[in-house]
């Protein structure tokens, strides 16, 4: 799922593609795609572009007065089109999710891989007002260790959960949660609440390490490039098997709330290996 780091490397290539270009239309490909029916897509053709940000793992593009908020859920991505492809998007067959054309003929698409398809997309005046904005908690990259120890001191959640539990905390997800947690050498599954003031300090360094670590590798990048370089970026997570750069033993897996996370039993937890919690529902 596209997380912070990646979102931020995004915006900053929308914002140099598309900023001050007019809409010519948005077309989506599944009407379930949509989730606002006011104010209709067609009303915002003729807008202007006049700004995009990320909230959370949100992607916003303002368009004089109306926001479109997009969610690129697990497995959506951007392309960009320096001349839009011609004919409509068509049924929702192809990874394609929806495309916005734009007044010099370029397109931006979402694409979404996979058969679970769960991008979304929300027209709104006042995007402060939705609920998948208004329930975020303060973004990752801009709570300061003071916040963050309140809010671990606040919460009996394990480690993971109070990373990316996205009403606590904005923006990151599974993958660099995992980097986090390695580079602070703490147990996923480690209690917030038992860390102290001076543990909470020491994980909310190992964020400020990872965000800048990974907004040093992926600022600049062209859209097609971002998701493999953050792979590239990756110390532990999705590299069970592989050995910890930091201590040579093998990265494990353990499953939760049906994903998987990785970490390594030297450097975070001991040596001891942690057993399934798949039906612990971790990520509420
Ligand atoms: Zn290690």
């Amino acid at each position: 799922m596209p997380e912070l780091p990646e979102l931020d490397a995004a915006v900053a290539q929308i914002d140099r593609l598309l900023v001050g270009r007019r809409l010519h239309g948005v077309d989506v490909a599944a009407i379930s795609v949509l989730k606002t029916a006011d104010p209709p897509l067609a009303d915002l053709t003729g807008h202007e572009l006049t700004g995009v940000r990320r909230r959370g793992k949100h992607l916003l593009l303002d368009l004089e007065g109306v926001t479109l908020v997009m969610h690129l859920a697990l497995a959506g991505w951007l392309r960009h089109h320096a001349e839009a492809p011609s004919g409509p998007p068509g049924p929702r067959k192809g990874p394609l999710a929806l495309r916005m054309v734009w007044d010099d003929d370029s397109a931006l698409d979402v694409t979404e891989q996979g058969t679970r398809k769960a991008v979304a997309l929300w027209a709104s005046t006042t995007p402060e007002d939705l609920e998948t904005l208004a329930r975020l908690g303060p973004e990752a990259d801009a709570v300061d260790a003071d916040d963050f120890a309140r809010l671990c001191t606040g919460t009996h959640s394990h480690l993971k959960t109070v990373l990316t539990d996205q009403t606590l905390l904005a923006g990151i997800g599974n993958a660099w949660s995992d980097e986090v947690l390695h580079t602070a050498r703490l147990s996923p599954f480690a209690a917030a609440d038992g860390l102290g003031r001076e543990g909470a300090v020491h994980l909310h360094a190992a964020l400020r390490e990872v965000l800048e670590r990974a907004a040093q590798g992926l600022t600049g990048l062209p859209l097609d490039r971002i998701k493999r370089a953050k792979k590239a970026l990756l110390r532990v997570h999705g590299r069970a098997g592989e050995e910890c750069p930091v201590c040579g033993t093998r990265i494990a897996e353990v499953s939760f709330a049906e994903r998987s996370l990785q970490y390594c039993p030297t450097c975070q937890t001991g040596g001891r290996r942690l057993s399934d919690r798949r039906m612990d529902r971790l990520l509420r």
